[in-house]
């Protein structure tokens, strides 16, 4: 048994979403194009799960989230598929991939073939037991990849109101889940190893600011150590928390934002890998022609740094998709990706964007007693990353701007007190 399509998008995440949004922009005919999902739902808006997901009041729910409402564009629910004759398989998992014969096997045994397949298969939530701690099973421990996970951390939150909550991992998990626990009435308390939160990003001094604030919420700090083990109760259920450092800190609830791996299992020794993921080019093209991969999964050429990296955030996912479309529809006409990072978040009242690279030399400007603050990397003598927080549109535009134009940075000391002001006079 099987059926054949031109365009295979195989993920029905981001990427995969927005891939569907831009070949129906650019005209995809009925019974073309097919997305195969291991996920029950149409592609959907995944940061709406660590934010509007986790309120106590009016919290997100599907519909309202599904892409493309993160760029304020259409909203494509199941009708939307049907209505472009695209063939949205959900809740079935290819289990193997032949790119040789252009064939995906699914978990239900059918075989579908391509012409052009799109990988958008995204990444799944590191596991405990792969640094040796068991417990990840036990009905209180949550972790927060997809909607599964996420209705199971609201029933687990709701049931735990006014308990203690752990949270291992000081990364974009751990601090968005952290202050939805807050807002949800759990005593939190962070773990993580390093000595800051978002050690790969935030400098000590943005990172200070965080965590008092979060402090200043009632969040406990515990850093530098990590999880050994759980203490569980007759029940399975964890109860405490026993840490490398010796201290035990009871709990009735833990979450685990210890990082991801990208889903390559259906390529490895087929396709080239990179950074742990599917190496393509600045068209999103992999080493056999025919496959390209966008999204968490793929490790592209990010020109304005100069090097390979495999980005893990929504608006990197989102212009990937288009930009694969584009380059399957248009060859002659698509040029190479040119895509400057960028990250944000937005937890409490706070409202965060960065841009670019976190290289070289820091320069911190603002007010880091008040809303607005900053900082500049600059690296060889050019602004080569921009972090802003509490910034207008306007701002963030600015900085975005300055940054990808790289200007070059006689003396840092000038641009510290300039502030705001550098980036918009670039
Ligand atoms: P995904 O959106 O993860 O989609 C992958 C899809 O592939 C899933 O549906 C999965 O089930 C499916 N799949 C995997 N393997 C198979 C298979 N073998 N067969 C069939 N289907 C398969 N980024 C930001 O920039 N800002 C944020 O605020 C932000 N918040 C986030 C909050 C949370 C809770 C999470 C988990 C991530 C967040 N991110 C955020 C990261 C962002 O969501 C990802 O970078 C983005 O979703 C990547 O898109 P993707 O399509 O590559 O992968
Ligand atoms: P991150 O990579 O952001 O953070 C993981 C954190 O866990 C790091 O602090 C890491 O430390 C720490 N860690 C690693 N191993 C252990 C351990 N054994 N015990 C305790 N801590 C450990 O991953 P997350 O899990 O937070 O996020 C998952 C994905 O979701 C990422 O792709 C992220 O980009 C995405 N996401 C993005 C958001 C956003 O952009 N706003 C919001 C939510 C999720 P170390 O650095 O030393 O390894």
């Amino acid at each position: 048994m099987g059926r054949a399509f031109v365009y295979v998008i195989v993920g029905g995440g981001v990427a995969a979403g927005y891939a569907a949004h831009e070949f129906v922009k650019r005209g995809v005919s009925q019974g073309e194009l097919c997305i195969i999902s291991e996920e029950p739902v149409a592609p959907y808006e995944r940061p709406a799960l660590s934010k509007g997901y986790l309120l106590p009041e009016a919290p997100a729910r599907l519909p309202s989230f599904h892409c493309c409402v993160g760029t304020n564009e259409e909203r494509l629910a199941p009708k939307w598929y049907k209505e472009h004759g695209i063939e949205l398989i959900l809740g079935t998992r290819v289990k193997s991939a032949d790119v040789r014969r252009k064939t995906l096997l699914t978990a239900t045994g059918e075989t579908i073939s391509y012409k052009y397949l799109i990988v958008a298969t995204g990444a799944r939530a590191l596991k405990l037991e792969e640094f040796g701690v068991n417990g990840s099973d036990a009905a209180n421990v949550c972790y927060l990849r997809d909607l599964a996970d996420a209705d199971r951390l609201v029933n687990v939150m709701q049931s735990c109101s006014g308990g203690n909550a752990i949270v291992i991992g000081g990364g974009y998990i751990g601090m968005e889940c952290a202050a939805s626990l807050v807002i949800n009435k759990l005593n939190v308390t962070m773990v993580f190893p390093e000595a800051q939160c978002m050690a790969r990003l935030f400098t000590p001094k943005i990172a200070s600011y965080y965590e008092d604030f979060y402090q200043s919420k009632g969040v406990k700090f515990i850093k530098g150590t990590v999880l050994a083990s759980f203490d569980f109760n007759a029940d399975g259920k964890v109860t405490a928390v026993n840490l490398r450092d010796g201290n035990k800190l009871p709990a009735d609830m833990v979450v685990i934002g210890i990082g991801i791996r990208p889903n390559t299992s259906l390529f490895e020794g087929q396709l080239t890998m990179e950074k742990g993921g599917i190496k393509v080019n600045g068209k999103m093209q992999s080493s056999n022609s025919f496959v390209y991969a966008i999204g968490d999964v793929a490790a592209f050429p990010v020109k304005v740094v100069g090097e390979t990296r495999r980005l893990e955030h929504v608006d990197s996912a989102r212009k990937a998709a288009r930009h694969a479309v584009a380059a399957i529809k248009e060859p002659e006409k698509t040029g190479e990706f040119d895509y400057l990072p960028f990250f944000y978040s937005r937890v409490f009242t706070l409202s965060w964007q960065f841009y670019g690279d976190n290289a070289g030399e820091v320069v911190h400007f603002g007010d880091f007693s008040g809303n607005t603050f900053g900082a500049y990397w600059i690296h060889k003598g050019h602004l080569v990353g921009s972090f802003l927080e509490g910034g207008t549109k306007e701002q963030y535009e600015a900085i975005a701007q300055a940054t990808r134009l790289k200007p070059k940075v006689e003396d840092l000391a000038v641009v510290e007190t300039q502030g705001l002001e550098f980036a918009l006079s670039v």
